[in-house]
């Protein structure tokens, strides 16, 4: 793999989509997964201009935290178990995977003792997938008006882990629900919530996922090349 022309290709093919779409060249943040990938090529994406980075499992963004440091943006996009949150709070930029009040509490009593904030996007299970984590698209609202009771959490957007398929059909009609959702929940005017952020595209659906409104995609394989777990 080369990781230069990994990223040049995705850089322009998101600019081409955005610009298709009439949309600014810039509305999409680039997220590179970095599961599984060293942390030298890390550094390399780094410097290649790379300033987002995304992880799935705690033990693994920690100690790329470490090795890396504060010169990028770090996400948590997996499953978040309550007693892990300790470990992660107030270093993560993001954490894109709020789906249970359990850990919204978890997450409020952590800042609060540190006197900050953290902001996170709620995790919706479109297509009700059994083997992943999410809320179903009737219980966002509910979720979000308890989570709201939180002083210490900010809600900044909403994510979905699409189907792993072709069917482009079924890929617009997910993304297509999860912008319906987030423009209704932005019509209600919460306070204390913004829509900034629609968490929504991997290497195999970001083109849909553009095209229906995301301006977050998360990219591991597309950059990094094939995974080896
Ligand atoms: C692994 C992962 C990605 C990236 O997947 P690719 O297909 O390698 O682009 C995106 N989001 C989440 C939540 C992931 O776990």
């Amino acid at each position: 793999m080369n990781l230069k022309e990994n990223l040049q290709f995705i850089r322009e093919d998101i600019e081409n989509i955005l610009i298709k779409s009439g949309r600014p060249s810039d509305d999409v943040e680039l997220i590179a997964v970095t599961k599984t990938v060293g942390t030298e090529i890390i550094k390399e994406s780094i410097d290649l201009g790379i300033k987002n980075i995304g992880e799935n499992r705690v033990q693994e963004l920690e100690r790329k935290m470490d090795e890396i440091g504060n010169k990028v943006n770090y996400h948590m996009i997996g499953h978040l178990q309550s007693n892990k949150v300790k470990y992660i709070i107030d270093r993560v930029h993001l954490i894109h995977s709020l789906d249970r009040i359990s850990l919204a509490k978890e997450l409020d009593k952590r800042s609060s003792t540190n006197n900050s904030i953290a902001n996170v996007l709620i995790q919706v299970n479109v297509a009700e997938e059994e083997s992943k984590f999410g809320l179903k698209v009737s219980e966002v609202l509910p979720f979000i008006e308890k989570v709201l009771e939180f002083e210490n959490i900010r809600i900044k957007g909403l994510m979905t882990i699409a189907p792993y398929t072709d069917d482009e059909i079924l890929l617009r009609n997910i993304f297509r629900t999860m912008f319906k959702l987030k423009e209704d929940i932005v019509g209600r005017k919460y306070d204390n919530l913004t829509m900034d952020y629609l968490s929504m595209g991997m290497t195999n659906d970001y083109k849909i996922a553009i095209e229906e409104g995301s301006n977050m995609v998360r990219v591991g394989s597309g950059i990094f090349g094939k995974r080896n777990y």
